[in-house]
């Protein structure tokens, strides 16, 4: 791990109760940031129990973030709590296969809903926050998919992950005058442990071999790159959407 200062910092992670956003909870929080662990699951208060169990703080707070009064009570629940938000993770996200024949305007729009206005949903209700503070940190989790390269049966995904790519960048411009960095990670294939990729041992080890680094991500390697983001280290860094992906898509 990476040891960056962001002692006294307030992070909210979405998704964070298992996979990378659970990864990027606790590099966080070992590294003093007190964490609010936000899921539509339970399973977020198990995370917390990691943190607060390392001497650091944390809160879990239950949030769809497809709906705006949950977004806005999780903020609420963060000022109450920590007072300030200086960090925000937005990692929670759906990545269903399907062909483009067969994607129904329903399965458009749950794609579109979670990933992209989910984002939109919770960088709005964080961002007055962080232009009252002149400070903030937004780091959003893209995809290779989308963002760099086309990737079969996922169109509704990559729609979706090229779009916060979009956002990212136009944000970049609009809130560099209050202090506020906003990036994207793009990850390609990460490890499942812990994450729901694909549970098929023999596509994995297909995966593996066609990346040059021989190796699968971890979610590790994605919240390394998350506390760099979100610490004064990368200040002069905003606009961009950072690949980490072994080299897959340089092939
Ligand atoms: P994951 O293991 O499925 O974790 C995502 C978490 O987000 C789950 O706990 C999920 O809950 C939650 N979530 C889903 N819908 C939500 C909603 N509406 N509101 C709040 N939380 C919600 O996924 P992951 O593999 O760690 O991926 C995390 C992020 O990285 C995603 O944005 C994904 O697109 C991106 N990414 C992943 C990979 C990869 O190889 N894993 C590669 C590139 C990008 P449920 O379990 O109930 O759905």
């Amino acid at each position: 791990m990476i040891i960056v200062g962001l002692k006294n910092k307030v992070a909210i992670v979405t998704g964070a109760s298992q996979g990378i956003g659970k990864e990027i909870a606790l590099h966080l929080a070992k590294n003093g940031a007190k964490v609010v662990v936000a899921d539509i699951t339970d399973k977020m208060l198990e995370v917390v129990n990691e943190i607060k169990s390392s001497g650091s703080q944390g809160l879990a707070v239950k949030c769809d973030i497809t709906k705006m009064e949950e977004v806005e009570n999780m903020v609420d629940n963060t000022i109450k709590k920590f007072s300030r938000i200086d960090i925000l993770v937005n990692n929670a996200g759906i990545y269903p296969f399907k062909p483009f024949l067969e994607i129904t305007e329903q399965d458009w729009d749950r794609v579109l809903n979670i990933n992209l206005k989910g984002t939109f949903h919770c960088v709005k209700a964080v961002v007055s926050k962080m232009v009252s503070q002149k400070y903030g940190k937004i780091i959003n989790i893209s995809s290779m998919a989308g963002s760099t390269v086309g990737f079969p049966n996922q169109a509704h995904y990559s729609a979706s992950k090229a779009g916060i790519v979009g956002l990212t960048k136009t944000l970049a411009l609009e809130l560099a005058p209050f202090g506020i960095n906003i990036n994207a990670i793009a990850p390609g294939p990460i490890d499942p442990t812990g994450t729901k990729t694909t549970n098929n041992i023999e596509v994995m080890e297909q995966i593996r071999k066609i990346i040059p680094i021989g190796r699968m991500g971890q979610p590790e390697d994605v919240a390394n790159l998350v506390l760099y983001l979100a610490s004064d280290e990368s200040s002069f860094i905003t606009g961009q959407c950072i690949v980490i992906d072994g080299g897959f898509t340089v092939q």
